[in-house]
């Protein structure tokens, strides 16, 4: 019984200096912590983006593939494994073509998110002045009910200037105010198709086409301008209205969703809080946020559940790769060093009348531990020692050879030749001294 428990105790001890290895330090420890977290989050992000789009149908083939050519290889179809491993580097060049744009995005984000945290800026708001956004609302109203398809991309901080230079374009140029909004998407207008351009405060320009959004979980009775309208939000921090031709709805696209309105009020309040001076005072952005809760387009049901799911994953995934990381970068190796066998306790031996009967010699210490642990150190941070303040007697006696590392790295002794040594003690006074 005792037995069983102290040999579970020892393997676990086993595997946990083991796992302790691959931390090196305590100190480390807690960088691998953050390491796997930040691996979670980018993995958590990236599934994210690739499960809304058409990556994931593409990383479905991947796994299919990989899984087959696992299979072929095991089975023996070598031919068929050989071809299946080369079509995988293939997919690698495959999948930054066909994801550039998703990758643009993510890195955009990156790159925005980044530099918003570093300079501590806040870049949303500030970009209308109260009498536009009223202007907005009371088009869109007006749009709204006598149902005049409308497209109106506001830019924010991401420069949407490569949208006004487009062939068929036109640029406009003109302050912000409701009638000159129905003047441009009244269905007569030569400017009505396409989407309006509001820059730094002016209706910059009309008929622009702005690309459509690619993402799959999108309600199937959304057409084009709905579509562009989500495409558009995905530009950076760009935010669009679209007021529906079929419907007589408006909805506002944000971060690449798309929210519909109950009314012109809940328009007014979310350009309020998305387009207005910081200087808002905050009493009123909270309520502004806490009364409308902006019903989404998108169909969320399977979405959120599978969040959770998500989440696990790309944890799980975080630790794999990161083991593989540590296990590829900076194995675990073994490593060999020569080090002189000292002898401590050599005075509590002299008090005892005896003495040693020196046999100097090497040992060699044979040490378990991450390359770059074992790499740092040297031949003197190895210390193999002969405990003697155990000895009682003159004779011949074996004693056990001890390790010690003067690193605070986690190392484990593989071996030490010889692990134990014989040595002579004599009585001191029966040659004289020494
Ligand atoms: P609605 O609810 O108003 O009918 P919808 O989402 O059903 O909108 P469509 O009926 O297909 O969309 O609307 C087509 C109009 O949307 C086009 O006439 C054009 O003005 C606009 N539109 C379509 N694609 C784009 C685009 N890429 N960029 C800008 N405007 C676009
Ligand atoms: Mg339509």
């Amino acid at each position: 019984m005792w037995d069983k428990i102290l040999t579970f105790l020892s393997s676990l001890w086993g595997t946990l200096s083991e796992t302790l290895i691959y931390i090196g330090t305590p100190y480390d420890l807690i960088f691998a912590l953050l390491d796997v977290l930040i691996l979670s989050f980018i993995f958590y992000t990236l599934l994210k983006i690739v499960r809304d789009s058409r990556a994931w149908q593409l990383l479905k083939g991947l796994i299919f593939i990989v899984v087959l050519g696992i299979v072929s290889n095991f089975v023996g179809l070598t031919a068929l494994g050989f071809l299946l491993s080369r079509t995988i580097s293939l997919f690698a060049i495959a999948f930054v073509v066909l994801f550039q744009p998703e990758l643009r995005r993510t890195l955009e984000t990156v790159g925005r998110t980044g530099f918003k945290i570093v300079t501590n800026e806040d870049t949303s708001g500030g970009i209308l002045s109260y009498q536009a956004i009223e202007a907005l609302v009371q088009a869109c109203g007006e749009m709204a009910e006598k149902r005049t398809g409308a497209l109106i991309v506001i830019e924010r901080t991401t420069p949407l200037g490569d949208l006004a230079d487009q062939e068929n374009a036109v640029e406009v140029d003109a302050n912000i105010s409701a009638t000159m909004l129905k003047q441009i998407f009244y269905v007569g207008s030569p400017l009505h198709d396409g989407a309006v351009l509001i820059r730094h405060g002016r209706i910059a320009a009309a008929r622009i086409h702005v690309p459509l959004t690619e993402a799959y979980h999108l309600r199937k009775d959304l057409g084009t301008r709905h579509r562009a309208a989500i495409g558009s939000s995905e530009i950076g921090d760009t935010i669009s209205i679209v007021v529906s031709e079929e419907r007589g709805t408006i909805s506002i696209g944000v971060d690449g969703r798309l929210y519909t309105l109950d009314n012109e009020d809940a328009l007014r309040m979310q350009l309020h809080r998305l387009l207005l001076p910081e200087t808002t005072d905050k009493k009123r952005r909270f309520t502004i946020k806490r009364r409308s809760q902006p019903t989404e387009y998108l169909q969320s049901g399977p979405a959120r559940k599978t969040k959770a799911g998500l989440a696990v994953l790309s944890a799980l995934l975080a630790v794999i790769f990161w083991f593989f990381v540590q296990i590829s970068v900076n194995p675990v190796v073994e490593q060999s060093y020569q080090v002189p066998l000292l002898y401590t306790a050599e005075e509590s031996l002299e008090e005892k009348g005896l003495a040693v009967q020196y046999r100097i010699m090497d040992v060699r210490v044979a040490l378990r531990g991450r390359r770059n642990t074992l790499d740092s150190l040297s031949n003197r941070s190895v210390s193999a020692y002969v405990d003697l303040s155990q000895v009682e007697q003159a004779g011949s006696q074996e004693c056990p050879v001890q390790v010690t590392t003067n690193s605070n790295r986690f190392t484990n002794v593989d071996s030490v030749s010889p692990g134990k040594v014989t040595i002579v003690v004599r009585p001191i006074n029966e040659e004289g001294s020494k």
